[in-house]
This record gives C-alpha cells, sequence and structure tokens, in this order.
C-alpha cells in the first residue's frame, strides 16, 4: 500500500513515524512525505544564538497530556525530556500598568483557596464577591455552545473573562474568549458545571482526587529544544520517502488512486493519502475532488502571531526598583491597550535556557484581534517591543540579541460551533475512500495533541485495506 503523507510538521512526521515502525514490523506500506518548505517541523523550530536556546514556536507541552512523551520514549529519547522548573511558576498580569501575581490557588481561571484571592489586587471587590458566591452554583447543562468568555462571566463576570480568560486563551490558542466555543477549548469546565454547578467546588473535588505521587512539572520540553524531538523522528524515517521543497498543488482521484500533484505538473499515486497541513491548505488541494469537504475545512478560521526573542546580558539590566521580575513571565489584558500579548522570562521557566546570569525574554504579538502585526517590519516591530518591556518592566537597556518569527495563519481558532464543524468535517472525509486528516484543526492544538492527530491517521489508513486488494 502506497500512502502519501502532506506536510512535514510535527502532526505529518508522527504520522511517518507510525508508518515507518508499521513498515519495520512487516507492514506492506510504503510512504513519502512531501513538506513544502526545506526543513522538517513546521512551527517546531530551535535555534541557538550567544548560548541562549531560542524556540521560535512552541517552546514546551502540557505534561498531562501523554503522546508527546510516550513519543519520546519510542524514539528512544525520554531521558533527554525536561521539566519546567515548577518552584518559580509565578504569573504575572498586567493591571493598570503594573504587573500583579497570579495569586495562589487560582487553576487556571478557577479560584481554590480564600485568603490568596480575599487579598489579590488582581480583582475587585465586586469580583471577589462574586467568586464567593459562585461556590452555590447549582448543576447547570448546557445546550448548546457559547463563546468562552460568556462561559467564564456567567460563572465570575467580565473582569475575569478581561483580566484572566482572555489573555490566558490567548496564549494558548492566539484567540479571542469572546470567539473561542467554550465547548471545544474549556470541555472540563462543561463537565464540572454540569455536575457540581459552582467550577470552584468541582475543582477542589478534582484536587482531591489527584494521585499523591508528587507533582509533576506543569511543562516539559526537551534538553536541546523543541526541534529535537522533530530531529529524532526525522532520523527514524526512510530518507528517500522524505521530500522536502515539494510544494503540493491539488488532488485528484483517479479510479482507486489518488493523484498528488506538485508543482512542475508531476504527478505521483497512491492508495492513501494523509493531509497534515492548516485547514486552509487542505481546502484548496480538495477543491475539485472533494468540494463540500473542502468548503467545510475552508470555513476554519487562523490567527497569525509573531515571537520575539531578547537576549540581555547579565549587567544589563537590574529590572525595576532593582529588583528582577521572577517566575515564568506575564500576560498583558487587552483592555491594557499594549501590543505585547505575552512574555515569558525563558531563563526562568526551563533550565539550561541562557548562561548563568543572562535574561532570554520571548514575547507574544498578534493573534486574532491584531492580525497587522505580520504586515510591521522587524525595525518597528522591535522598537514596539522595547518600547513596551520598558513600560512594563523598566526594561531599558539594550539587547545582546533579537530574533523575530512570524508565524502566519498557523493557529487554527476552535471558535463557537467548531465540534460541530468537525463532525461535520468527520462525516464528509469518511465518504471519501483513503483519506485521512491530521493537526491542529480538529481536536486539540497543542503538541500532544498534534502528534496523536498524526498517529490516529497513520493507524486508521493502515487500516483500512486497499480497494483495489
Ligand atoms: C508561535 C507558536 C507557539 C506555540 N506554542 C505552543 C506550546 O508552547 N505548546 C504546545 O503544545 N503547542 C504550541 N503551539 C501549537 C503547536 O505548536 C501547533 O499546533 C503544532 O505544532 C502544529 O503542527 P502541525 O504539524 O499540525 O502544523 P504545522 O507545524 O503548521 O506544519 C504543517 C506543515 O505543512 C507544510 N505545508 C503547508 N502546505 C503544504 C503543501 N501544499 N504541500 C506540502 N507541505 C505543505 C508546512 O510547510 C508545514 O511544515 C504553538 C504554535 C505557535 C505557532
Amino acid at each position: 500500500m502506497k500512502i502519501a503523507i502532506i506536510g512535514g510538521g510535527i502532526s505529518g512526521l508522527s504520522a511517518a513515524f507510525r508508518l515507518e515502525r508499521a513498515r519495520r514490523d512487516g507492514a506492506d506500506v510504503r510512504y513519502t512525505l512531501f513538506e513544502a518548505s526545506d526543513r522538517l517541523g513546521g512551527v517546531l523550530r530551535t535555534e541557538r544564538v550567544d548560548g541562549c536556546l531560542i524556540e521560535a514556536g512552541p517552546d514546551s507541552f502540557l505534561s498531562e497530556k501523554q503522546s508527546a512523551a510516550e513519543l519520546c520514549h519510542e524514539l528512544g529519547i525520554a531521558d533527554q525530556l525536561v521539566g519546567s522548573n515548577d518552584a518559580h511558576r509565578r504569573t504575572y498580569i498586567l493591571v493598570k500598568g503594573r504587573l500583579v501575581e497570579m495569586p495562589d490557588g487560582l487553576q487556571f481561571m478557577v479560584p481554590t483557596k480564600l485568603m490568596p484571592t480575599i487579598m489579590t489586587p488582581l480583582f475587585s471587590w465586586g469580583t471577589k464577591l462574586r467568586m464567593a458566591r459562585e461556590v452555590f452554583a447549582r448543576p447547570h447543562t448546557s445546550n448548546g455552545d457559547e463563546s468562552a468568555a460568556a462561559f467564564v462571566e456567567r460563572h465570575f463576570g467580565s473582569e475575569v473573562v478581561d483580566r484572566l480568560a482572555d489573555p490566558l486563551l490567548a496564549g494558548v490558542y492566539g484567540g479571542s474568549a469572546e470567539r473561542l466555543s467554550v465547548r471545544a477549548v474549556l470541555p472540563r469546565f462543561l463537565d464540572m458545571e454540569a455536575k457540581y454547578g459552582s467550577l470552584s467546588r468541582a475543582m477542589l473535588a478534582a484536587m482531591k482526587k489527584r494521585p499523591a505521587n508528587g507533582p509533576r512539572p506543569v511543562f516539559t520540553s526537551m534538553k536541546d529544544g523543541m526541534q529535537q524531538l522533530v530531529d529524532a523522528v526525522a532520523a527514524q524515517l526512510d530518507p528517500d520517502a522524505i521530500r522536502t521543497g515539494a510544494r503540493i498543488k491539488a488532488l485528484a482521484r483517479e479510479h482507486d488512486e489518488w493523484v498528488v500533484l506538485r508543482e512542475y505538473s508531476t504527478a505521483y499515486r497512491f492508495d492513501r493519502v494523509i493531509l497534515a497541513t492548516p485547514a486552509y491548505i487542505a481546502a484548496g488541494l480538495l477543491r475539485t475532488v472533494e468540494p463540500r469537504l473542502a468548503g467545510v475545512l475552508g470555513e476554519t478560521a487562523y490567527s497569525s502571531s509573531v515571537t520575539v526573542a531578547l537576549g540581555y546580558a547579565a549587567a544589563g539590566y537590574d529590572g525595576r526598583g532593582g529588583k528582577r521580575e521572577d517566575g515564568f513571565g506575564f500576560l498583558v489584558p487587552r483592555s491594557e491597550g499594549k501590543r505585547l500579548l505575552a512574555c515569558t522570562f525563558v531563563h526562568n521557566k526551563f533550565p539550561h535556557r541562557a548562561p548563568e546570569g543572562q535574561l532570554l525574554l520571548r514575547v507574544f504579538l498578534g493573534g486574532s484581534n491584531d492580525a497587522e502585526v505580520l504586515q510591521i517590519p522587524d525595525e518597528e516591530i522591535l522598537r514596539t517591543v522595547r518600547v513596551e518591556l520598558r513600560q512594563i518592566l523598566g526594561l531599558t537597556a539594550e539587547p545582546a540579541f533579537s530574533r523575530i518569527y512570524r508565524w502566519e495563519r498557523s493557529m487554527a481558532q476552535y471558535e463557537v460551533g467548531h465540534l460541530e464543524r468537525v463532525a461535520e468535517i468527520e462525516r464528509l472525509r469518511a465518504g471519501a475512500p483513503g483519506l485521512a486528516l491530521a493537526g491542529n484543526a480538529y481536536r486539540g492544538i497543542g503538541v500532544p495533541d498534534c502528534i496523536k492527530s498524526g498517529m490516529d491517521a497513520a493507524v486508521e489508513t493502515l487500516r483500512q485495506q486497499p480497494a483495489n486488494a
């Protein structure tokens, strides 16, 4: 059976890895992975500058999602996994121009500890009262979907949407709480609401049930950065099966075969196709052969983002009031009127990211509310970032280096109605023989979700017998 994989990000690579394992185990399978750019990994990309390890895209994955660590075990690189420095796990929120620490006990946006919630300057007294009343909320099951903002506002009020839900979701999805679907992005909270009513009570009950095998770091990365995962997968694949610099233009079907059309009119024939590109690319490729599926795929919204890494020599920064900011970094609510969405203090978050005493910051811009940032030239982005870092951190030092990375339309937006759209995509895809889809547009945006989507697509493809067998 001949299988084409289109897209060499972590989703397509994971599909290829599973097929390679099947091939080595004796399955009659040959695969070819087509990647448009000249490198594998998609948005996973690590660079080293002046002794600092810079992540251009994702810097880690959630430890509680198993697929990424499992893949590392299969690859024999589990000893390369590193946990975040959770002793430093403090996050700040910019409130009226000042950084306020997120109170202890806040689980995502749900308060679980009384005193820190009462004492924090993060919320007004009105919001604190509302949080206290939330404990008495009655179980409630929503009929349809709603925005994450509407859901959170129902529980804790609009200030929590502005200061927590929106910036936190912007950090994960590059999206806005007003448009993201609660069913798709906060499904656990919906279950809690249905069972307990109060999210605070539900969270406390869930915390009690947690296994007592010691706290696991919240985030996991690789010693040499996320690129290490990409390189380890690529090293296990058949080199003849990898085509980089190979942009696919269209797909067609002839009899029982898929015809994969590359630039310059080259055509290849396959029994199966795994499409591991963003949904809008998949839509373009399928336009003539599966027009209805292409139509629904094309409806998936995407946001763009820019990440900027800045390195500072040890002597260059004393911090506001002589004190360096500690913790993992800060989030900026939209109401603060800044271009920065978030900033990670990389030197604190993971070990060995910057030489001792040096500062490595990574800031995020863009997201669904600021698509224009992609059009701004590098010098202007850098100027804006430096102005805002000066305002927020009192950081006036000249960075020893900076790097800017642009990610155009790379984050799928799970907007209200997302799960219905995915169900429709699934239904239409099932009617297209030998076609599988993988990537961040369907059932999870994070690296582990994408690994799982690639693996699942490969397993499903192997399970289907060739139509002409
Ligand atoms: C800035 C940023 C930060 C992130 N941070 C985190 C994080 O910290 N933790 C986390 O878990 N997740 C994070 N994510 C999300 C996660 O990294 C992505 O969802 C995931 O890596 C997407 O992988 P993918 O393979 O599906 O897509 P991509 O990485 O986009 O790969 C798709 C590939 O398809 C190729 N392609 C496109 N068109 C064609 C064509 N016509 N022919 C052939 N090839 C084509 C592209 O060149 C690309 O290589 C982040 C994402 C971004 C952008």
